[in-house]
């Protein structure tokens, strides 16, 4: 048995206020846990992306959350799930006035390969990404794997790394 309490937990540099990992601190080994507050402007990921072989689920319960899709935005409200499958292209992104708290539930744990779109300004196009860490592990950054451009630059809690 395993307990946690999400405060006692530390932030992980993400596009959102509040990002928690409880895969870790659980012991989990077959599926990924993660405690997300994304005030307005925020986003659960870094890029538009998808994952090879791990199908996940977010669960909101507070505020509205609005997932990017290759079918158009989808709002998820308090109290709905919505669960993208393998290789479905999908970015969530707190657009509404208030708070989003919700968790994010991957299986199995792994999620192999991931292309993460973001757009380049030198290749003037949505391109594939990596992502590094900078500043002594403080700052997360995103390069265009065509021409090497930095695209985003993130630091805890803050959004900075998609202002335009
Ligand atoms: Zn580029």
């Amino acid at each position: 048995m395993e307990r946690v309490g999400v405060d006692d937990l530390d932030d992980s540099v993400q596009a959102a206020a509040v990002m928690r990992h409880l895969t870790e601190p659980l012991g989990l080994t077959d599926f990924a846990m993660n405690y997300y507050e994304l005030e307005p402007g925020d986003s659960f990921a870094f890029a538009y992306h998808n994952h090879e072989i791990q199908e996940e689920v977010f669960y909101v319960i507070e505020g509205t959350a609005t997932f990017d899709t290759d079918a158009g935005p989808v709002e998820v409200g308090p109290d709905e799930a919505i669960r993208f499958d393998r290789g479905e292209f999908q970015r969530g992104w707190n657009r509404g006035d208030e708070r989003v708290v919700a968790l994010a539930l991957g299986a199995p744990l792994d999620y192999g390969e991931q292309v993460k779109l973001r757009y380049c300004p030198d290749c003037d196009a949505e391109t594939d990404n990596e992502l590094d860490r900078a500043d002594d592990e403080e700052a997360v950054v995103a390069y265009c794997k065509e021409c090497g451009t930095e695209t985003g630059r993130w630091y805890r809690g803050s959004m900075d790394g998609d202002v335009p």
